[in-house]
């Protein structure tokens, strides 16, 4: 006699929420058994140690991303980042050439609070950069402009720069991205971080006047005249994030005069003032390289994302590592992910009910990946 099995109910969060974080962390290790290889669970950099003690892959967006994608066994990503990270993997992980070979089975991608967004990636708006996009075409032409879209932001707008001829950067090949971009058009179009588009522009010589800042709340040429919009080389987004906005020149100072000797290294997302002063200014991947490769005793300030910092000095304690700002920087967002939400989520996956699963539209993962496909030609 055969038995239907019903599918077991979804399970809601809330019991969830009371539980110690010992029970949490012995399910969560339950459920990581139940589904072994076919699961991986995915902690960014900043993400809190806690969570961080059950990845499977520790990295930034787009490391994770590509790790993830290119497991043959994986069919269930919880990505324990913001939304834009999950968007991402499931762009990879489903992507024509890995559907065929897994015979059209898709990979699902969760993300464990749907609440955990990214401030910068809110800032622009697909409907808003598609208005700023017809706005300057009114005024010079639009096929000499190349948009760029930092990996942080919304899958619609990697779709948009698809389109478009654009491309998507990552911290660590802006610089690289932006060259491949005045290979092919006079101008950048540049969102939604207005810090790394300027901080990796004035390295390539281009000057501030040359890079308007546009305001999508104000309708006219988003806050400039014609005449600015037509001398300018890299059309910067009004975005920005909001951990690294908090880092200011009078943090670099007061450690430099408390600590004499110590080194400032900061990520380009911090603004001008601060880049222009550090000692070292790199990608989360450049920051944690840079701390790793230094003699023991260096002193540190470092200006980006606080869980990552204290981090850093658990693994270094042979160096001195200060975190660069006297108030919390963390990515607020992020933290929202806790062992609760993980337990939650793997506990649904295992009784075959995943819930928060992202999964982008399949014409704006064709275009995103297109300009995705265009980064990683750029060496
Ligand atoms: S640190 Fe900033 S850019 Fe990164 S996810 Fe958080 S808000 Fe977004």
């Amino acid at each position: 006699m055969t038995v239907a099995l019903e599918p077991a109910p979804k399970l809601e969060l809330k019991p969830y929420k009371s539980l110690d974080n010992a029970s949490l962390a012995a399910r969560i290790e339950a459920a990581r058994q139940e589904l072994g290889s076919r699961l991986l669970i995915l902690g960014h950099h900043y993400q809190q140690d806690e969570v961080i003690a059950h990845s499977d892959l520790r990295g930034d967006s787009y490391q994770l991303s590509q790790l993830a994608a290119s497991s043959s066994d994986c069919r269930y990503i919880v990505f324990c980042g913001v939304h834009f990270m999950a968007e991402t993997a499931d762009i990879l992980a489903n992507r024509p050439d890995k559907l065929a070979e897994r015979i059209g089975e898709r990979v699902t991608v969760v993300l464990p609070d749907m609440a955990a967004g990214c401030s910068m990636a809110d800032m622009a708006a697909i409907d808003q950069v598609e208005a700023a996009w017809a706005d300057l075409g009114e005024v010079i032409d639009t096929a000499d402009i190349t948009p760029v879209t930092y990996i942080n932001s919304a899958a619609s707008l990697k779709a948009f720069c698809g389109k478009h001829g654009g491309i998507v950067c990552t911290s660590s090949n802006a610089k690289a991205v932006l060259e491949w971009s005045f290979q092919r058009t006079s101008r950048v179009f540049f969102f939604p971080d207005q810090h790394l588009g300027r901080n990796t522009a004035l390295k390539m010589g281009i000057t501030n006047e040359q890079m308007p800042v546009y305001d999508p709340y104000n309708t006219d040429l988003g806050g400039h005249s014609e005449d600015t919009i037509r001398q300018s080389k890299v059309i910067l987004w009004r975005g920005h994030c909001s951990v690294h906005q908090m880092f200011t020149a009078a943090h670099v100072q007061q450690f430099r005069t408390k600590f004499p000797g110590i080194k400032i290294l900061v990520h380009p997302e911090c603004p001008q003032e601060v880049n222009d002063i550090a000692d070292v200014s790199g990608s989360t991947s450049k920051i944690i390289q840079t701390v790793a490769a230094a003699p023991p005793g260096t002193k540190w300030a470092i200006g980006t994302e606080l869980h990552l910092v204290n981090r850093l000095k658990q693994e270094h304690p042979e160096q001195e590592i200060h975190f660069l700002s006297p108030v919390v920087c963390m990515c607020a967002t992020m933290y929202r992910i806790d062992l609760a939400h993980l337990c939650w989520s793997l506990e649904n996956i295992v009784q075959g009910h995943p819930v928060n699963v992202i999964e982008v539209d399949p014409e704006i993962a064709r275009w995103s990946l297109v300009a995705l496909e265009r980064m990683l030609e750029v060496k």
